[in-house]
């Protein structure tokens, strides 16, 4: 059985449970844990949480640095159930609010094609009949199946785990259907009209697969959850989500430390014993909740040796996802003069949504990406008479690490650049004379930021093969460690990583009480 050594005299404090990584995934994590009485204590590298869900300075605008809509809010009278967690750690409703976003998305088409789709089940679908007659039928259809795939998933979260897969598949056979197959196959059995497609289809680059590839499930959870529970957009941008779960945390009796880089967790007689940090801090523990991404806590945080094979085989066998290339844009002018009519633009060069994907697979332009214009739903987010708009699109992080450093800034000049063009050419014809900062981002600053490989920003692919069901589950390589974050349960995103961070904490619990280690 391997055991760590460390210096003694290194040890610091102990605690039963550490989360390493404040995170989305490691504060939904630590925050259910100390309101359920764990003593517990969050080492974060930064000296900010949040991870992903961040914000920064330039000039005299301060950038979103993620989060376009927020799911699962809702409102006073249809509680989503990220409010009632919320609700629960005492954050809501005076601590944190939220900006409603008024529409769901707009959809154009260089071909001048251009809808914009409203929020609500009913509304969402009257308006796809409107826009595509011949298809009222599959569009009703395909409505039905929604919501029935979120009785499903209703039906799980009230058993408390206390159910069969055959309870499921009799009471909602949609659920595992849909978890079986892909979006394309989905849409085989309702339209036939490409452009439909499309237009339902443009949440893609939320999951970062096309429909070809995408497991069903995921695309119709996300949906629906939106058409459900609306969009939203905390005030304060995410930054004022994630210090106000720090604040709860820590009201609860939760200990943060930052600048505290976990360098490796510590093992005695093969399971968990402690973590230490890069400056030499020893903190002991019973158990370790890593937000660091799977492959990293594994290969690089344990010693590799007890690791087992299976478990290898697990982390490394899915395909890694894409990261993002951002540009974040001050402009000196208000945004309806500017013309932008709603928050979220997805502008597609192509209906070809595989062909667009093909596009993340080359240091090149992209066929598709969304602009988030972000003062139409939250007027102060920039200084008055300005506007703070992100655009983004996807890119593979494997690509980005083979550029030589004396081409980076030329080939992430190019892609900018070309994607402002796009908002030129659809939205704003005088952008440009309006720019008054842009900064872009590449998958290299996602990576050096986050340290998740390949800068990933959903962790590892949602195809059908790696999907909610057969995706690493919270369980980590050795006794007393748990995963959590976009790379296990539900996948990238705020919040299915927060609710993945829940369900770890809730492992814990019940391991600890079963005493399984
Ligand atoms: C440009 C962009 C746009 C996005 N848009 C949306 C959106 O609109 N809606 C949506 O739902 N999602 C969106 N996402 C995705 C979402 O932000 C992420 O999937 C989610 O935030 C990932 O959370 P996570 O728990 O996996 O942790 P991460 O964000 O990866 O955080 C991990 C944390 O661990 C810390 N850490 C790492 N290593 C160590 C170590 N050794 N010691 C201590 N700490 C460590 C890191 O500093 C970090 O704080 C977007 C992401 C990006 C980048």
């Amino acid at each position: 059985m391997i055991t760590s050594s460390y210096n003694e005299n290194r040890v610091i404090d102990s605690f039963p449970v550490i989360v390493i990584g404040a995170g989305l995934g490691g504060l939904g994590a630590a925050c259910q844990l100390v309101a359920r009485g764990e003593q517990v204590l969050l080492l974060e590298k930064h000296n900010v949480p949040g991870g992903f869900a961040t914000s920064f300075v330039r000039g005299r605008f301060e950038f979103e640095g993620a989060l376009h809509e927020l799911s699962d809010i809702g409102s006073e009278d249809n509680k989503g159930a990220l409010y009632r967690f919320f609700e629960r750690l005492g954050i809501v409703p005076e601590k944190l609010k939220f900006k409603q976003v008024p529409e769901f998305y707009r959809s154009i088409f260089l071909d001048g094609y251009d809808v914009t789709l409203p929020l609500g089940m009913d509304e969402y679908s009257s308006k796809l009949i409107e826009l595509f007659p011949n298809e009222q039928k599959g569009i009703e259809e395909f409505m039905e199946m929604c919501k029935a795939v979120l009785a499903g998933i209703e039906y799980i979260a009230s058993q408390g785990g206390k159910f069969t897969p055959g309870d499921v598949l009799k009471e909602h056979p949609w659920l595992p259907r849909v978890a079986g197959i892909t979006l394309s196959d989905l849409y085989e059995k309702f339209f036939t009209d490409q452009k439909l497609m499309a237009v339902l289809s443009q949440l893609w680059g939320y999951v970062g697969l096309p429909p070809d590839r995408m497991n069903a499930y995921v695309f119709v959870a996300m949906l629906i959850f939106y058409l459900k529970w609306g969009a939203a957009f905390p005030i304060g941008r995410s930054h004022s989500l994630t210090s106000a779960l720090v604040e709860a945390f820590e009201r609860f009796g939760g200990v943060i430390r930052y600048n505290a880089l976990v360098e490796r967790i510590l093992v005695e007689n093969g399971r968990v014993s402690g973590v230490e940090l890069l400056n030499g801090d020893i903190y002991r523990c019973n158990a370790v909740i890593s937000n660091v991404n799977p492959i990293c806590t594994s290969m690089k945080l344990l010693p590799q040796e007890v690791v087992p094979n299976e478990y290898k085989k697990k982390i490394y066998t899915p395909e890694i996802g894409p990261s993002g290339f951002s540009v974040y844009i001050g402009l000196n002018a208000p945004y309806k003069e500017l013309g932008f009519s709603v928050h979220e633009t997805f502008i597609n060069s192509t209906y070809d949504m595989n062909h667009a994907f093909e596009t993340f697979r080359k240091l090149a332009p992209p066929e598709y990406m969304v602009a988030a214009c972000y003062n139409h739903i939250y007027e102060e987010i920039s200084p008055p008479g300005t506007t703070q708009l992100v655009l983004t699109t996807l890119q593979m992080g494997k690509l980005w690490q083979n550029v030589a450093p004396d081409q980076y800034f030329q080939i992430k000049d190019e892609i900018a650049n070309k994607m402002v063009s796009l908002v030129e050419q659809t939205i704003s014809p005088d952008i440009r004379d309006h720019i008054e900062v842009a900064i872009a981002a590449t998958p290299l600053t996602y990576y050096r930021y986050s340290k998740n490989i390949e800068g990933a920003i959903y962790g590892t692919t949602q195809s059908v093969e790696n999907g909610p069901l057969l995706r690493l589950k919270s369980r980590g390589a050795i006794p007393g460690l748990y995963q959590v974050g976009a790379w296990t349960n539900f996948g990238g995103g705020f919040s299915t990583t927060i609710v993945g961070g829940r369900i770890a904490a809730g492992m814990y619990l019940k391991d600890k009480m079963e005493k399984k280690w």
